[in-house]
């Protein structure tokens, strides 16, 4: 058998929101490496296996990334299975491309497990349809934190007509908001800023562009949180959380 990693999304944090693919990856794993904000409540799944965790949450530093990418390659190497698990998707803000890439640059097979991402397992928790007909043309899921701090194109943010998903913001909600209103965005335009998203101690708070910083300080806003900025913010509609008996 070729050596091979899965990388895999474990979901926004609700483990009902993980694939069926993810659960399978699991039961077969021989060895699991954990990202942050993956919920541990999703290993259950692979009691067989060895956890490693390698995030950087909890009080621990961040485990370098090239220390884990050598760990996957010894432990495929080796013939076993190893599953890397990320929060979300495993592509969106997660390195996944760079990991397959260095990965199969060495010979290991690899296969990649969709998640669903945080940004629009938020914004349907809190009842936000991301591309409401006739409201939203399209999402734009961005960062505003980048490894070299350079500027995103605001501009084409604000203007581009799209509902804007900003990921990794809660530290840079004032850059945000100077941006967007530079950039040409109404004052007004409505933003949920949504912390915890599909876990029981989810919270959102509302406001707009202009009074963001200060809504989300008297809130309390604490990262791991998603920003919606858009029409569609102000278009609620009755999705809510579903929640299924078991
Ligand atoms: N791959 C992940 C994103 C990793 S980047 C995904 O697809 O979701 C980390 C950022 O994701 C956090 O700073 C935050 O903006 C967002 N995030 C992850 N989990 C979240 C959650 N449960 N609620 C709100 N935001 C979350």
């Amino acid at each position: 058998m070729n050596a091979k990693v899965w990388l895999v999304g474990a979901g926004p944090g609700d483990p009902e929101l993980l694939t069926l693919k993810a659960v399978r990856a699991l039961q077969q794993a021989a060895v699991v490496m954990v990202d942050d904000l993956v919920n541990p409540a999703v290993l259950e799944h692979c009691p067989q296996a060895r956890i490693m965790t390698v995030g950087k949450r909890g009080g621990c530093r961040s485990t370098p990334q090239a220390f884990i990418q050598r760990l996957m390659l010894r432990h495929a190497r080796q013939g076993r299975c190893v599953v890397r698990l990320k929060g979300g998707d495993p592509c969106i803000f997660g390195r996944g491309g760079e990991e397959a890439l260095w990965l199969q640059g060495h010979g290991i097979e690899v296969e990649v497990i969709n998640g669903i991402t945080a940004g629009l397992a938020g914004a349907t928790q809190c009842g936000i349809p991301l591309t409401s007909r006739g409201v939203s043309r399209g999402v734009t899921l961005v960062t505003a934190h980048t490894q070299d701090d350079s500027e995103l194109n605001w501009a084409a943010l604000a203007q581009g007509g799209t509902t804007l998903v900003v990921y990794m913001g809660v530290a840079r909600l004032e850059q945000v908001r100077q941006g967007l209103l530079a950039g040409g965005m109404a004052p007004g335009m409505p933003v949920a800023m949504i912390e915890n998203a599909s876990l029981p101690q989810q919270r959102e708070c509302r406001s707009d562009v202009q009074g963001m910083v200060e809504a989300a300080r008297a809130f309390g806003l604490r990262s791991p949180a998603i920003l919606v900025i858009g029409e569609v913010v102000g278009e609620q509609q009755a999705m809510g959380r579903i929640a299924i008996a078991g």
